[in-house]
């Protein structure tokens, strides 16, 4: 199709993520991808092509087209495509579930296989809340997370995002009505903040009676802000949800996998979740699937309850393909030395991005494993600074003050290089 005529008919009638209808901003029109490079149907900026600098959100960890992924899709489309899970099974799913219970932390023990980050968070909330129902104790219905968070644009998930500056504030009133903590104070290397450590837990043990669960994204709070913070604050977590009796959920949609420079983020504070979300690079970004995993406790509890069924079955639950594909995904990351890659990167980012720092109007410039961030003392021209990317050969997706990066694991230090340029042109601009 012309690209000028697809623009038209996607501005017409095409509803793209946080978006207006009819779309005010062209969308660059891709026609492949291969490596880490997105080839264009029409140039941008003089550039055909343009280094993936985002992982197509966080979820492209090996780059596109990679050979021992498409050979997995491949065989196991020779095979079936779907089939449906209820009253039926197959192996790529079985072998996904105890891949995962094997490479998380050991109280994790059950996998749900949903199909998106959303409903991972939603089935999450849904084990959380049915576990208390089950065990007689209703009351315990409440949700605590810190502000700040992101978990979904779904109902359930959105009540614990942001409540004030996040994105979902227009649904305020109509939403649950959770439990809010203040934002854990200092980035990575800060010590635990007393006072802070007092308000979370006067706040865990006033509302305790109530709470089902405690929900964050550990260590790094993606869409939220690209905010991140101290393991410390996941020890304290769970030591306050032990002493109260409330299970604790960790979302590592985002930072699973690797991106933060452990396999999951929980291992920085070597803590264990009663609940751990994951998606995006579980597939490796090839195909929409999400997993949910629980302890026995919570699945014992649930299964012993009035109703003694996980009330939650999506069309696509268990995806052969998407299972084929994840499995492929995590032989290959673990099949590596992948802590010498992400590793790679991070120093890459560092060395990359310390000259942002003196760019007029950037506020912080902060690097965590294979995510660098550059804040700025303003909101970011979007339009401006995804150009002055593009015209340096990357694509970036700024928002609100933040130009960000979580390159795939396979990019070469030269890609490197011209992500980091890209950023600081970027922050420049915009
Ligand atoms: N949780 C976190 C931490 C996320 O970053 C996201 C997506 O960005 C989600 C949940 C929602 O995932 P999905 O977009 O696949 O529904």
């Amino acid at each position: 199709m012309d690209p000028r005529h697809l623009l038209d008919l996607d501005r017409a009638h095409v509803w793209h993520p946080y978006a207006p209808m009819p779309g005010t901003v062209d969308p660059y029109v891709v026609e492949s991808a291969s490596g880490v490079r997105l080839r264009l149907a029409q140039p941008v900026a003089g550039r055909d092509e343009l280094v993936d600098g985002m992982s197509s959100w966080w979820a492209a960890i090996h780059g596109y087209g990679h050979p021992v992924l498409d050979e997995a899709v491949r065989a196991q489309l020779g095979r079936m495509s779907h089939v449906m899970f209820g009253g039926l099974t197959h192996e790529p799913a079985v072998r996904l579930a105890a891949r995962l219970v094997e490479i998380t932390p050991e109280p994790l023990q059950h996998v749900f296989l949903g199909d998106s980050g959303s409903v991972a968070v939603e089935v999450a909330m849904k084990m959380c809340l049915q576990y208390w129902v089950s065990v007689g104790r209703p009351a315990k219905r409440r949700l605590l997370t810190w502000r700040g968070g992101y978990h979904g644009d779904t109902f359930h998930p959105m009540s614990v995002c942001d409540p004030e500056g996040g994105m979902h504030a227009l649904w305020g009133g109509v939403l649950p009505h959770q439990v809010f903590a203040e934002e854990p104070p200092g980035g990575y290397d800060a010590p635990l903040d007393g006072a802070y450590a007092a308000h979370l837990a006067e706040l865990i043990e006033r509302h305790a009676g109530e709470l089902a669960a405690v929900i964050v994204e550990p260590v790094v709070q993606g869409a939220g802000g690209m905010r991140f913070h101290s393991p410390a604050y996941l020890r304290l977590l769970r030591e306050l949800c032990d002493r109260h009796d409330v299970l604790l959920v960790f979302d590592e949609i985002a930072t699973g996998f690797g991106r933060t420079g452990e396999l999951f983020a929980a291992d920085h504070a070597r803590v264990s979740p009663d609940v751990m979300c994951l998606g995006k690079a579980l597939t490796g970004g090839y195909l929409t699937m999400a997993a949910t995993l629980c302890t026995s406790r919570i699945a014992d509890g649930i299964s012993r309850g009035e109703v003694p069924v996980l009330a939650h079955g999506p069309t696509f639950m268990g995806n052969p393909l998407a299972a084929a594909v994840a499995n492929a995904s995590i032989d290959l990351l673990l099949g590596q030395d992948w802590q010498v890659e992400v590793k790679r990167i991070e120093t890459g980012l560092r060395a990359g991005l310390a000259d942002a720092a003196s760019v007029p109007g950037v506020h912080d410039v902060r690097v965590l494993g294979a995510i660098g961030v550059v804040q700025l003392d303003h909101p970011v021209d979007m339009r401006a600074a995804t150009a002055a990317a593009a015209a340096e050969g990357v694509w970036l997706r700024p928002f609100r003050d933040l130009i960000y990066t979580m390159p795939p694991y396979v990019t070469d230090d030269t890609d490197l290089g011209r992500i980091t340029a890209a950023v600081r042109a970027a922050a420049a601009a915009g």
